[in-house]
């Protein structure tokens, strides 16, 4: 977060417990809050007062389970529209930026393709316009935003506010979080784009109380983002979950990455055409190209597909063997070819996990550019805990 010395909406373990199960389950009654949290009824009602009287809980009207049954309950319910969260996802040619309401639901999104110039000041000055734009297309956007999420692809510094590396030309430590907050006036997080789309998944989506969760991206590049203990794992180092580059194959490609054999170098879709063009002596080839000859049967293109289903594969297997997640969500352009390596994709899986880790279901999850923006503005809500 930046500016650091911002505070979050809940400080006490109570607070933030409350309001955490509120955001991922939706309205709960007083009594089960205290049963899931294994707060006192007493604690409960504390921790919620302060969240009622700023406006972000509501009381329910009552309602009666069954005729009998005692006193009514009022249950407790987040107010969504209470704080409202920008997002901006940065992709290598455009721009996406979305408003969320409390509960991370899309209320807005906008889009500005990249100029020629795509060098951090060009690329911040259109994120400028495009946060303008999205905040003023309703009057409480603008009124009860104070957060501004951003999420990039790439080497990530979120304390800082920097982006340390990304494929955009010229983008190599560059600060971000502290000229966009005073540009914007809002308070700016920066963040890898797959943490951020963990972090939603996590708290939204698929993930929803997993302690131990994992997400795996594949298409352009393939990465994965960690939850262990219910907390996304950052990394000493900051590279924690660098799926793309387990070197899998000795003997295989040379990755951009210096090592030999990476998943990436096997299974990004950039080497999958590349394998598609040596096995078929066609220098031009794209990777629709690719595609479409796997499609129409060519054989060539079809084994470079089944290798990358099996990298893919293999890499999730040893994710799934080393962490153990309740569950994997698969996403990322890469699903658009899942008839292509899908069924090598989950028979590497099965033949790599270890014993009881096969058990660990793979959820595919098709995400437009809209939920990679709504990563970002998740960033934003989660500044509201500690
Ligand atoms: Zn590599």
């Amino acid at each position: 977060m930046f500016p650091n010395h911002a505070q979050p909406l809940v400080t006490a373990p109570a607070e933030t417990s409350v309001l955490a199960l509120l955001l991922a389950e939706g309205p709960l009654s007083r009594v089960e809050l205290a049963r899931r949290t294994g707060l006192s009824s007493t604690a409960v009602t504390k921790a919620a007062r302060p969240l009622i009287e700023d406006g972000y809980l509501h009381e329910l009207p009552p309602e009666r389970t069954a005729p009998g049954a005692g006193r009514p309950v009022n249950p407790l319910a987040v107010t969504a529209d209470r704080e409202y969260f920008a997002g901006v996802k940065i992709s290598a040619d455009a721009l996406f930026g979305t408003v969320c309401d409390l509960r991370a639901g899309l209320r807005t999104t906008a889009e500005r393709r990249l100029g020629a110039d795509r060098g951090p000041a060009a690329v911040l000055a259109l994120l400028h316009g495009l946060v303008d734009e999205i905040l003023d297309s309703a009057p409480e956007f603008r009124e009860r935003t104070r957060h501004l999420g951003i999420a990039v692809s790439g080497d990530v510094d979120r304390a800082a506010g920097r982006v340390r590396y990304s494929v955009l030309p010229g983008w190599q430590d560059v600060p971000v979080a502290e000229p966009v907050a005073r540009a914007t006036g809002l308070r700016v997080t920066v963040e890898n784009d797959v943490k951020a789309l963990t972090v939603t998944e996590h708290w939204f989506g698929e993930g929803i109380g997993t302690e131990y969760f994992a997400l795996v991206t594949i298409g352009a590049g393939i990465g994965s983002g960690l939850v262990v203990g219910g907390q996304l794992v950052a990394g000493a180092y900051g590279v924690a979950g660098e799926l793309g580059h387990l070197s899998i194959d000795p003997a295989g490609p040379r990755c951009h990455c210096g090592q030999t054999g990476c998943v990436e170098a096997i299974a990004s879709s950039d080497a999958i055409r590349d394998s598609v063009r040596r096995a078929t002596g066609a220098p031009e080839l794209d990777f629709d190209g690719a595609v479409q000859l796997a499609r129409g049967g060519d054989p060539a293109a079809r084994a470079a597909f089944a290798r990358a289903g099996q990298a893919i594969g293999t890499g999730i297997a040893i994710l799934v063997n080393l962490l153990g997640p309740e569950r994997v969500v698969v996403t990322g352009e890469g699903l658009d070819t899942y008839d292509l390596f899908g069924l090598h994709i989950r028979e590497a899986y099965a033949a790599n996990c270890f014993k009881a880790a096969a058990k660990c279901p793979l959820t595919l999850r098709p995400l437009p550019w809209e939920e990679w923006a709504r990563g970002a503005a998740v960033l934003g809500i989660q500044a509201l805990f500690p």
